[in-house]
Parts: C-alpha cells; structure tokens; sequence
C-alpha cells in the first residue's frame, strides 16, 4: 500500500494511470479495451515500444500487454507496495511461470505444505519434465527447514496460511534461513491476501496470487499474478511470459480492478466471520478438530497473530466419524455452496474426499488431512446465519462409534500429535 493511504483509498484510486482513460474525460470506471492489437503511427515507434521500455500495449498476449491487463497490474502494484507486477492467466499460470523461470535442471527446491495443484507441478513438471530435485515439506516448523536443504536449493516455496491446512510458516525465520545461503523465497499469498500479511515488507522475493480468489471477490474472473521487484518481473514478462503464452483476458482483468476496490470491505467480514464460526465448530461435540489461526488452540496462533493482521476467511475441521460423516453433514448444508473455489461473496464447503480423490488414505493422513476433513472458505453471509446452517447439518449426522482410527503411530514429520475422528 502506498505510504500516504490506507488500504481503501489505494485499491480504489491507487495505480490508475494512463490506462484507465479513453476518452479525453474522465471516464470513473476504468473502460474495457478488449482489442488484441495496438497500431502504432509509424514503424519507428512499433519497435521503439518493442526495444525499449515497453511503454505503449502493442499486442495482448506480449510482453507490453493491453491496457485494461496493464491498469489491472498497476493497481495490483499499488496494493501490495511492489515494484512490478505481472498478470496471469490464472494462479496457476503465476505458479509455473515463477518456477520455471528459477529453476533449471540439476536445481532443487523445497516446497511447503501447498496446495494440492502445487505438490503436482513439482511432480509432474518440475521433477519429471524439467529435472529439478525437489522435497515436499509437510513440517510446520521452519526450525526445521534446515533440514531440508542442500547446497543446489535455488527456491523455497510455501503457502500461508496454506490450503487446506490453514498452517502458517514464520516468514520472516524462512526468509533470513533463505537468504543467508542465496536461495529464492517465493510465497502464495492467495489466502492471506495483502489486506491480512504484508509479505514483500517481511523480505519475501515474491509473491504469487491467485486473483480469482479474494482479489477479484465474486467468482466471476480466473486470473493470477506475480508480485516482486522491477527487475524480476521484467525478466520473466520478456522471458517466458509471452513465449507460454498464459496471458489474462482483458474482461477478466477488468472484472478483478473492479473487484478489488471492495477487497479491503471484504477482508475483515471473512475474517470475523470465519472467527466465529470456527470458535463456535471448536466447541461443538461431533467436531474433533477445527484449523484456523485465530483459534488458541491452532499451533501457529502466537505466530499469526504476531505475523498477521487478519487471521483469514478460510478454516477446516475434522468431522468426527469420518469422511462418510463429513459427507453427509455437507449434504446437510443449505446455505454453503458445495464445490472448489473460494474467497467470494458465496460460503464454499469442500471436503478432503472432494479435493484429495487422487491421494491414497495414508498419504492424507501423513499431510494431516484426516478422515472427516472439510475445509469451509466462509462468504460474505450473516455469520449467525451460517452457524445456524451447520448446526442443523451436523445435527442430522449419525456417527458411527465403531470407527475407530487410531493415529498417534502415523509416519509423519508433523510437529503436532494427529487427532482420534471417533466420538468419545
Ligand atoms: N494457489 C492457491 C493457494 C490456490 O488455492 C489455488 C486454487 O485454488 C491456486 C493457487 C490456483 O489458482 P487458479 O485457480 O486461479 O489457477
């Protein structure tokens, strides 16, 4: 955010520029230039644009982007007090784009407990098409990182607070860890959002973002972006941005600038929200554990609170009675929607089945997504409204007292004791 103004100013006047005008008033709303090519008056100016400083759009899918894409860039820069910005086709785009650029053959990272789509690119892509070494880290604890390291680490990636683990790693620990051995600190802020951590100013190198999510904040545009310093950015918009060719489309690119400047009205409703409904699942018998950071009980609490400003708008829990209980309360739910995305106006409920299918049980309970696992990204519907729907839900579930899971001898390098699903 910028020095002079607080966060509601900046996502609603900060980064306009020359992009959001067409005519020579001011249009208030930003316009739409869906056009994929820019004319230049001469052949001169065309390659000047090309060679120099990339300071006029020439074609959508290029490096000098279009101008809504460009608007939508600045304003993200603006937002997160960054240097640069590039935007994606999608999160995922941002993800494979940052890795791909640092890493080469023979490299190694070490990634931390991700998003499920992340642990498959370092499988599919990093490890099997690209020859990077790489190490899924399920420890919470970056004391431990160390562990984890060897002399060809190029890049540390983590997720905070992590879906759907809802873990939180102490950055500025990681980051000093990182830099006294060169290595690269690459963080996915999508469920934080710049309005609950403030990354970059905790010396992360960048940032990556899934601007469908809470950026754009009604569940209408995919788009991602990579946040860093001017020089990073450069090198990957005149790298491999234009040669894979994920650019975002301008319509979505306009629907997230005005998504946006609501981002900072939004953030603290999820926040509250989810507070109180994790605090009230916390203390409800057929519940065996909640994960959220605003919780005492959450293993990174004191870091969270000291790290972040919000504690977030997505929580999980465990069930008791497992996946089959877990599914029947989601059945249950009336005003929860059951499906993937999160971070909108709508509450999204998916459950460890739903999201996990291709992980075998064990390798679920080793990352700590136990039997009766939901993750809920909590919208922006009244917070009694919704204790209420999952109240009448886990009302309805029977749980089966014969399950019996015991997981205190499960092979993992969590620091925290796995939780027992059954009823006492
Ligand atoms: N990062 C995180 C933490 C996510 O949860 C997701 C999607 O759910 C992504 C990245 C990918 O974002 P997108 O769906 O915009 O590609």
């Amino acid at each position: 955010m910028n020095k002079k103004h607080g966060s509601g100013t900046t996502v609603i006047h900060g980064g306009q520029g020359p992009y959001d005008k067409a005519l020579p008033t001011d249009s208030v709303v930003a316009p739409i230039q869906m056009s994929t090519t820019f004319a230049f008056d001469t052949v001169e100016e065309h390659q000047g644009s090309i060679f120099g400083d990339l300071r006029y759009p020439m074609y959508t899918r290029a490096a000098s982007g279009n101008p809504t894409i460009r608007l939508l860039e600045s304003k993200l820069a603006a937002l997160y007090g960054a240097e640069a910005v590039l935007a994606t086709a999608s999160g995922m785009a941002a993800i494979n784009y940052t890795l791909m650029h640092l890493l080469n053959r023979g490299d190694h990272a070490v990634m931390g407990r991700n998003y499920r789509l992340t642990h498959n690119i370092a499988q599919m892509i990093l490890g099997d098409k690209m020859g990077v070494d790489y190490t899924l880290m399920i420890s919470d604890d970056v004391k431990n990182l160390t562990k984890f390291l060897t002399d060809r680490t190029k890049v540390l990636h983590l997720d905070v607070p992590s879906n759907p683990m809802i873990t939180v790693y102490d950055l500025e620990e990681a980051v000093k860890i990182a830099h006294e051995r060169g290595i690269i600190v690459v963080l996915d802020e999508t469920c934080a959002t710049p309005i609950n951590l403030r990354a970059l100013e905790m010396g992360v190198d960048i940032i990556t973002c899934s601007l469908t999510k809470y950026l754009c904040g009604h569940g209408d545009a995919v788009g991602g972006a990579i946040i860093s310093n001017a020089k990073m950015i450069k090198e990957i918009r005149k790298g491999l941005y234009p040669r894979i060719g994920a650019a975002i489309s301008p319509f979505n690119a306009w629907l997230i600038q005005q998504g946006l400047k609501t981002l900072h009205l939004r953030m603290p409703r999820h926040n509250q929200t989810t507070q109180a409904l994790a605090e009230h699942l916390e203390r409800h018998p057929k519940v065996a554990r909640v994960f959220y950071p605003g919780l005492p009980s959450h293993p990174q609490h004191e870091l969270a609170k000291r790290m972040m400003s919000g504690f977030g708008g997505m929580m999980s829990f465990v069930v008791k009675g497992g996946d089959d209980a877990a599914t029947a309360m989601t059945n249950h739910l009336k005003i929860g929607k059951i499906g993937t995305s999160f971070g909108q106006a709508e509450t999204m409920i998916e459950t460890g089945w739903m999201s996990h299918y291709e992980w075998s049980m064990e390798e679920r309970i080793r990352f700590g997504l136990f039997p009766g696992f939901v993750r809920v990204s909590t919208g922006l519907e009244d917070a009694e409204d919704l204790i209420a729907d999952f109240d009448q839900a886990l009302a309805q579930v029977e749980v089966d007292k014969s399950v019996e899971l015991n997981l205190e001898n499960v092979e993992s390098d969590l620091e925290w004791k796995p939780v027992v699903t059954t009823m006492e």
